[in-house]
């Protein structure tokens, strides 16, 4: 199994293939956002709950210009009114406030004047105008949103509105990010002759906040057997997903595949027909995925959008991969003869058609920078010669 080489296509099927969402748990609307709901959402009432006015003015029946009516009572937002509207009556009503019995219709408060305890109407008043229906915007029975919706803000204030207070929502996803390498050294220590700082353990660790799980633990460890072993072990007790980065190839101090091997975590693959990322290896323990990055900085991101991403939100119940749109490739690209490119690019807007892909510079997996303004991963498909510029790609957007 281990000189397979395969797609990206197939190695999403493979990871997709072994994510089911978590449990759902219950969560208190203001903690929400950006989770996927568990389950649809039924309106308990009407929206908006009663018959309310549009317009600051007068509660009137509906009638001619030039009325004169006796004002005989308010209603503000929160505070209805007893008194009702008749023939030769009005009622003072804000925006928002509840409509009274008898009143067909709201005149603006710009079109009346006003003098001892009476209303002019300037205009003539339309049956229901002004006024807001008592479900209007959602009807009570109604499925407001649907199991799998992502929270967004409006999510949140339709459900507030629907009379929820909390949401069942999957579990999110515990995350483990180990970076490996003798080299590292955490932010802001000095660097001796042959040390680089770690990069991966918080790109890594933010990609997977980002992707809405949680980050339970965020380390490296040195290249021996022994000590990767352990702390791969004690990811694997504390989180549903273990991202490890570097340490996945043959060299004589890459210990991470075999100290996954030692500690059951079966392979599904090692390997995809990618660049950068090829040496990325997937697999599981149970419901326990690990995902074996590669080590270079750019790799270790681009395979984390590429695979990781797309686990953890289906691990939440969310569509798990982005939706694949068109570019037009604003430079020439080389085509690799047995492996997809996955460049990295800012996408400018075009008046003619499809957005414009600009690469971001140095496509080279250790330059780090090019992941900077990056807009979305562009796919260069396998093959001889090269795209030209203008040529038609396709992107998944990475923001
Ligand atoms: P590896 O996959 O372990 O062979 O690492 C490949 C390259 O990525 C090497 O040049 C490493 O120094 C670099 N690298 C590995 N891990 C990290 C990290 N956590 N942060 C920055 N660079 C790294
Ligand atoms: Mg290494």
């Amino acid at each position: 199994m281990s000189n397979e080489i395969i797609s990206i296509e197939e190695a999403r099927r493979r990871v997709l293939a072994t994510c089911r969402p978590l449990e759902p748990e219950e969560i208190a609307l203001e903690h929400a956002l950006g989770r996927a709901l568990a389950e649809d959402v039924v309106a308990a009432g009407d929206v908006p709950p009663y018959a309310g006015s549009a317009m600051d003015g007068f509660a009137v029946q509906a009638g001619a210009a030039g009325r004169r009516l006796a004002i005989v009572g308010e209603s503000r937002a929160g505070h209805p009114t007893d008194a009702a509207v008749e023939e030769g009556l009005a009622i003072r009503i804000s925006t928002g406030a509840a409509v009274p019995e008898g009143a067909t219709g709201v005149i603006r408060v710009e079109d009346t004047s006003e003098a001892d305890g009476h209303v002019t109407v300037h205009e003539a008043t339309e049956p229901g105008q002004n006024l807001r229906a008592a479900g209007e915007d959602v009807r009570a029975g109604t499925t407001v949103l649907r199991a799998g919706a992502e929270l967004s803000p409006a999510e949140l204030g339709v459900a507030a509105g629907a009379g929820v207070a909390a949401l069942r929502c999957a579990r999110q996803p515990r995350v483990a990010v180990l970076a490996t390498g003798d080299e590292l050294v955490s932010p802001g220590q000095p660097l001796r002759y042959g040390q680089l700082h770690d990069s991966n353990a918080l790109t890594l660790g933010a990609l997977a906040s980002r992707a809405g799980a949680e980050v339970v633990v965020r380390g490296s460890v040195a290249d021996r057997p022994a000590e990767t072993a352990t702390t791969l072990e004690d990811a694997l007790t504390v989180a549903d997903v273990v991202v490890v980065s570097g340490g996945v190839s043959v060299g004589p101090h890459d210990h991470v595949k075999p100290a996954l091997a030692q500690l059951g975590v079966r392979e599904s693959f090692w390997r995809v027909a990618l660049q950068p990322g090829k040496p990325t290896w997937f697999g599981t323990r149970e419901d326990r995925l690990v995902f074996g990055l590669p080590g270079n900085p750019v790799s270790a991101m681009v395979t984390f959008l590429l695979f990781a991403r797309p686990a953890l939100r289906a691990l939440q119940g969310l569509a798990p991969l982005p939706i694949r749109e068109p570019a037009a490739l604003a430079h020439p690209a080389r085509r690799q003869r047995d492996r997809e490119q996955a460049l990295r690019v800012r996408l400018e807007p075009s008046l003619e058609g499809l957005p414009r892909a600009l690469t971001t510079g140095s496509q080279l997996s250790h330059i780090l920078t090019s992941m900077l303004g990056a807009d979305a991963i562009a796919f260069v498909p396998p093959g001889h010669g090269e795209l030209g510029a203008g040529e038609a790609i396709e992107i998944e957007r990475i923001r």
